[in-house]
């Protein structure tokens, strides 16, 4: 069940942040609902299964969560790699360097991008499924029993 007004955060009585917003604070490796920092992960890899700032759920009961976050990836690799071919064409880059550093993006920016994925997706998937009353009463109850 969704909230009736969708547009309120009963959490923090704040409005929901416009979509730009919420991925602006993914890219940056933030909530994308309360703009908690690192908020989601304890280390690079690491992740907490709720934001330690507002206690939002990750998944909020959608089994294929991971599953946005990982086509994120797609999106953040490809992407990276057809601007750099593109970019190799017009600026006529020989073959062999134009490869290396094809090979190259194509293993770093998994690596790198891969806490940006998953924010950047958790702010797409927040406009798309504001949060129900039971992920508020969750991430209530979770910041209760932390003391907060
Ligand atoms: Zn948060």
């Amino acid at each position: 069940m969704y909230l009736e007004n969708s547009l309120t955060n009963s959490l923090h009585n704040q409005k929901r942040p416009a979509l730009p917003k919420m991925i602006l604070r993914g890219l940056l490796r933030k909530c994308a609902w309360c703009g908690g920092k690192g908020s989601f992960f304890t280390s690079w890899y690491g992740k907490a299964p709720q934001c330690q700032t507002c206690g939002i759920h990750w998944e909020r009961g959608y089994e294929g969560y991971e599953l946005g976050a990982a086509t994120m990836g797609v999106f953040l690799t490809f992407g990276t790699i057809i601007f750099w071919m593109v970019l190799s064409v017009v600026f006529s880059v020989p073959l062999v360097p134009l490869l290396l550093i094809a090979g190259a993006l194509a293993v770093v920016i998994p690596i790198a991008g891969y806490p940006l994925t998953y924010t950047v997706w958790q702010g797409v998937d927040l406009f798309i499924r504001a949060p129900s009353t039971e992920d508020i009463a969750a991430a209530e109850a979770w910041l209760a029993a932390q003391g907060r």
